[in-house]
């Protein structure tokens, strides 16, 4: 068994091989090559030889890769992440290719990295820690609101939003949430509605759904206008759910208060790399990042050692499953069919 992990950094090695290295010694012959670069058409013949690739959140896994990998013999595609718009199921069902996620490694993880976002921003932290690395006291321009008593939104209520919820919850904020597929997890947090009462309700909304032609931009225009004056938006979810244009406009016309990014539309070009030494050409993330009340972040909700430690053993369960042909319960297909309620862009 030969795994090519693609876009691998340090910690993916350490969270993959190093902390595993007793269960692969006695998996004896599997093989594992890192990749630091991602994968996409171009690199897609690096995997020539390999009968399963290892990929993240910005690879490229549409039709024509699937199309390559299969005619280069790969056989399985395993995420080490939840998301799974960046791949197309219906190509990987086509030409037969099993694929897996990580559904669960630490929803909490997420969630409180969104919490440390609005924190952030609604308490203006980000601003008092250079200012006070300056010598500069002053508290002008560093005003919050009490989250106590503030309505939050949650889009998707899944996993991660009902952690979500549970903690705004104990902030005692009211929570509203909006889920085509209510959940009885989400019930004791708080109130279900329909998205239009969402946004103009809430003081914070929050999203924590999956990427899909039905959510690509669900905050747009219209949805922005709907949203209550001074509202903040937290996306930890994925970048397409928010029309960055549209965004800017509501920041320029002050109607959002705030904006927390851990993702972004683009981010695909840029995030995970070190780019402090080049001209930045993407000129709306240029723009987000010079409203004092925007805070964008290299999508590292997930980053933390107890998320890592489960994304690395859960894959490499995932690849057991795989190599011993049994039934996998993070496959997402099944007899031809996508396990799924959602289904990926193509
Ligand atoms: P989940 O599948 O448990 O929950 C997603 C929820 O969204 C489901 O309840 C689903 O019914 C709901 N949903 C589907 N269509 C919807 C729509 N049109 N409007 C509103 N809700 C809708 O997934 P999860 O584990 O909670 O993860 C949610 C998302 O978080 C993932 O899809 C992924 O994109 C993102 N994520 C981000 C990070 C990060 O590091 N920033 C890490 C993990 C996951």
């Amino acid at each position: 068994m030969k795994l090519a992990v693609f876009s691998a950094k340090p910690y993916d090695k350490l969270y993959l091989t190093t902390h595993h290295a007793a269960e692969l010694d006695r998996a004896a012959g599997i093989d594992v090559t890192y990749h630091d670069f991602p994968l996409n058409l171009e690199t897609a013949e690096l995997a020539r030889g390999f009968d399963a690739v290892c990929v993240f959140v910005n690879d490229t896994v549409d039709a024509p890769v699937i199309e390559a990998l299969a005619k280069d013999g790969v056989k399985a595609i395993l995420l080490r992440c939840a998301g799974f718009n960046n791949v197309d199921l219906d190509a990987a069902e086509q030409h037969g290719l099993f694929v897996a996620n990580v559904p669960s490694y630490s929803p909490e993880a997420v969630a409180e990295f969104a919490v440390a976002l609005i924190q952030t921003l609604n308490r203006n932290t980000h601003r008092a820690y250079n200012r006070v690395r300056e010598g500069n006291f002053n508290l002008n321009g560093l005003l919050g609101r009490t989250l106590h008593g503030k309505t939050v939104g949650v889009i998707g209520t899944g996993k991660i939003g009902v952690a979500f919820a549970k903690i705004m919850k104990g902030f005692g904020c009211t929570v509203l949430g909006y889920d085509p597929f209510p959940s009885d997890e989400f019930k004791p947090c708080g109130e279900y509605t329909d998205l239009d009462a969402l946004l103009s309700q809430s003081d914070i909304v929050s999203l924590h759904c999956p990427l899909m032609e039905k959510t690509k931009h669900i905050i747009n225009e219209d949805s922005l206008a709907k949203m209550k004056p001074s509202a903040m938006l937290v996306n930890t979810s994925r970048g397409g759910l928010v029309k960055t244009k549209a965004v800017i406009a509501a920041m320029k016309s002050k109607k959002l208060g705030g904006l927390a990014l851990d993702v972004y539309d683009g981010e695909g070009a840029l995030f995970y790399n070190d780019h402090s030494g080049e001209i930045i050409d993407d000129d709306e993330l240029m723009r987000l990042t010079t409203f004092h009340n925007v805070l964008v972040c290299g999508h590292q909700a997930f980053f933390t050692d107890e998320a890592l430690a489960e994304i690395g053993a859960c894959t490499l369960r995932n690849l057991a499953d795989f190599v011993h042909q049994r039934p996998c319960k993070n496959s997402l297909l099944r007899d031809g069919k996508t396990l799924t309620r959602t289904k990926s862009i193509p």
